[in-house]
């Protein structure tokens, strides 16, 4: 089985598959964001502007609010 290890950005607590991952309210709507990496659980460097915000992993590079406007 491929089960690959995520985590809840807004946490920092590894997702159980199957079980509810609960994200706040203002995070669901892209207001809020991520503080940690989905990837390695890793807390990232969060700087927020007035376009929007952009969050740093060490190991796996740079996430913004562009990046995650995938409606
Ligand atoms: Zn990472």
């Amino acid at each position: 089985m491929d089960i690959q290890e995520r985590y809840n950005p807004f946490t920092g607590k590894q997702v159980i598959v199957g079980e509810v991952d609960p994200v706040p309210a203002a995070a669901a709507l892209g207001l809020e964001p991520p503080r940690f990496c989905e990837q390695c659980g890793r807390r990232m460097i969060v700087q927020v502007h007035p376009e929007g915000w952009w969050a740093r992993c060490s190991r796996h590079g740079e996430l913004n609010s562009k990046t995650l406007d995938r409606r």
